[in-house]
């Protein structure tokens, strides 16, 4: 979407292809507090939107109101109300980090002027963190061939069928389609079912992890009986359970950059659910050089974020272009999450790739969905191709797999408990490959 038009700022933009917008339901609208007198004269005062990791700091508002003529003006007023913001939102030096973007009525600032963005009376300015979350290879089996549907399969995807944007050519292109899950856990439990219940002809699991007590208050595949199983076991008996024609595909190892390309190579989509950093620009980045559509999702406390990635239109490194810092955006398994917002965020990344699969519809890509279950309110905000991308930019200087445990801090400590517990079994697996 590099080429995306420009808006000017300060205005909403007309028209998104067409798409409904539900965004801004509560932005500033009438019977808002209008402009602030102060000495200077008359001063802008907008709306600084703040996300759930962010909202410790403000008393758990998810506005407040902030006078300033530019970014660094707002932002600067609102850390006198809520001292410590700055410190969460910018880095040492007075950068804005890379795991942070701002927007300015949905308009990312690096596309505009920065922070010295100028803003009007009414605009909404947003912060948004990047979040994280949340074997045998069968992986080079060929396309499925399905020919017509049995009696039975008719029978089980009439609703499907009987739609005419699915009709039985759709319900074969579903049953013929292979997709990778990343991760068995919040997110990877509901795009597992409803998958495996549209009759996905092939589903890979990758997830080294054994399924937990604490994992059962919001990771719909696996029960009380499978505590202790291998996550990747229990998906497939579930997914099985659901529906015997599923192929299960079941990836028992950390990914890692010795295994990422092989395994990501056997499938024609893949949806990212893992609850690390490190995993997330892996897969990313193969996604990248295997040019395979990617379901990107992340969830933390009551806050979601979906998007998609198709080749060549940017990538995850466009967005955010580098991990946080140890400490600075807790993990789920630190700040907790609420379980039904793994099967919210989950259900859209499934929907996304039935709809890339069916081709149907206006697919996410170019566009992050952010959801906040607490103020039960659906945004959008716009992404784009970055031309200086280190990855899929004009001049890439990462053209092959690294090592995503030291891009994510591993030399200086890991951001959280689900980042280590992550870079250690990637440690382990590497060390029994070349032992
Ligand atoms: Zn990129």
């Amino acid at each position: 979407m590099e080429s995306m038009d420009r808006e000017q700022h300060g205005q909403q933009p007309d028209s998104e292809r067409g798409h409904v917008h539900i965004d801004r339901t509560s932005a500033p609208a009438a019977g808002r507090p209008g402009a602030v007198a102060t000495r200077g004269g008359v001063m802008p005062a907008v709306d600084v939107y703040i996300p759930t990791p962010f909202r410790r700091l403000t008393g758990n508002r998810q506005h407040v109101r902030a006078e300033g003529h530019d970014v660094d003006e707002v932002l600067a007023n609102v850390e006198k109300q809520f001292p410590g913001f700055r410190g969460l939102v910018f880095g040492s030096g007075g950068e804005v980090p890379a795991h942070i973007n701002i927007y300015v009525n949905k308009q990312e600032i690096n596309s505009l002027q920065g922070i010295h963005t100028k803003v009007v009376e009414g605009d909404e300015v947003a912060v948004i963190p990047a979040m994280a979350g949340g074997a045998d290879n069968g992986a080079t089996a060929g396309r499925k061939r399905i020919g017509a549907l049995t009696a039975e399969q008719v029978n089980r995807y009439s609703r499907h069928i009987i739609m005419p944007q699915v009709g039985p050519a759709g319900q074969r292109k579903i049953m013929e389609s292979s997709v990778l899950i990343i991760g068995a856990g919040g997110l990877g439990s509901p795009i597992a079912v409803y998958l495996a219940l549209a009759g996905i002809g092939k589903i890979g699991i990758v997830d080294f992890d054994t399924v937990d007590i604490s994992n059962l208050q919001r990771q719909i595949l696996h029960q009380n009986a499978d505590i202790g199983k291998l996550k990747a076991i229990s998906a497939k008996e579930t997914i099985n359970a659901y529906n015997p024609d599923v192929e299960v595909v079941t990836h028992e190892v950390p990914i890692t950059s010795d295994n990422a390309m092989e395994i990501i190579a056997g499938y024609d989509y893949v949806i990212n659910g893992a609850d690390n950093f490190a995993a997330r620009y892996l897969v990313n980045d193969a996604c990248h050089f295997l040019k395979k559509p990617l379901v990107d999702g992340s969830i933390l406390l009551f806050d979601g974020q979906v998007t998609v990635y198709l080749p060549g239109h940017g990538c995850y490194r466009c967005l955010y272009p580098a991990p946080p810092p140890p400490g600075m955006v807790p993990s789920c398994a630190e700040a907790g999450v609420l379980g039904a917002l793994c099967g919210t965020v989950g259900t859209i990344q499934a929907t996304e790739v039935l709809k890339l699969i069916l081709g149907v519809g206006d697919s996410l890509h170019g566009r992050l969905l952010l959801y906040d279950a607490l103020a039960m309110e659906f945004r959008q905000v716009r992404i784009r191709r970055d031309p200086h991308c280190v990855l899929c930019g004009d001049e890439p200087t990462v053209t092959g797999l690294i090592d995503y445990d030291a891009f994510c801090g591993g030399a200086f400590g890991h951001t959280n408990e689900e980042e280590q517990k992550a870079a250690d079994a990637a440690r382990a697996a590497r060390e029994r490959a070349h032992a």
